[in-house]
């Protein structure tokens, strides 16, 4: 597997509530077995109409709070407090878990790439969208791929966002090195490596960010790896998260 293949599927409309995505993708792009395909979340929220007008918005207490403390509309900041399932930061931004245990700077909530005065929530179940996407896929064409659901992320300690996996389906998160012998035979305790934001990494890296109108990338000649699908830590193990959160009660 010395040569990865990476192609950005080009030509998809602009997505709008009720649109096939596994159909629409598969009749640009024919498929193959084995073939990882990235899809951004964005057009999948789309696609099910997770999406809001702000007008419909009646912000909290809270939001206002917060809408004034960070500069922000706080009909957005409700949307975001809509998403959220813990805050864990308040300022300079909001940093939340959603249900689906992702962590992410407004809860992952955009306002780009749809229409003004309009907000894009992040898939609900995004391991199930990314199930349910494989499935219409092998049923249209027989064929078995992996399925990464994308978003653009912050991070800590650098500059800089990323692409992350969201959800994933036919491939585990984690390629699980511990128990491996390096080259000097020392044996690997730790190293657990998150090839699925790897690979989100770079299909972000293809569909860029704002009008290149190129939201699902495959990924090609990617052998698959032993590991496991733990990709979030549980609030008890996460360190940043508790020290944040400590500090925000204070
Ligand atoms: P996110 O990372 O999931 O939040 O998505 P982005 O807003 O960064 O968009 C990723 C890529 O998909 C960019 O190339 C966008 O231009 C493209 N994109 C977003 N929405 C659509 C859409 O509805 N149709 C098409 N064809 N491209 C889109
Ligand atoms: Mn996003
Ligand atoms: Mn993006």
């Amino acid at each position: 597997m010395d040569s990865l293949q990476v192609m950005g599927v080009r030509g998809l409309p602009l997505i709008k509530k009720g649109d096939d995505l596994a159909a629409l993708i598969t009749n640009l792009v024919p498929v193959q077995d084995q073939d990882i395909l990235c899809i951004a979340s964005t057009i999948y929220s789309k696609s099910k109409g997770y999406t809001k007008s702000l007008a419909e918005i009646i912000p909290s207490d809270r939001a206002n709070r917060l809408a004034g403390l960070n500069g922000e509309d706080p009909r957005f900041v409700q949307a975001v407090l809509d998403a959220s399932s813990d805050i864990i930061m308040e300022h300079p931004f909001i940093l939340s878990e959603v249900a689906s245990g992702h962590i992410g700077v407004r809860a992952g909530v955009d306002q780009s790439n749809i229409e003004d005065g309009m907000v894009i929530f992040l898939p609900q179940d995004p391991m199930r969208a990314a199930w349910e996407i494989r499935e219409e896929i092998r049923e249209i064409t027989g064929k078995d791929v992996g399925i990464i659901i994308t978003d653009t992320c912050g991070r800590s300690f650098r500059r800089g966002q990323t692409g992350n996996a969201i959800g994933w389906s036919g491939l585990l998160a984690i390629r699980d090195y511990r128990g491996d012998t390096d080259l000097f035979g020392h044996v690997l305790k730790i190293t657990e490596e998150a090839v699925v934001d790897e690979i989100a990494g770079i299909a972000n890296f293809v569909m860029g960010e704002s009008n290149n109108g190129v939201p699902a990338v495959i990924v090609r000649n990617c052998q698959r790896w032993a590991g496991h699908d733990d990709l979030f830590f549980g609030a008890h193990e996460d360190i940043t998260r508790k020290l944040l959160k400590k500090e925000m009660n204070q």
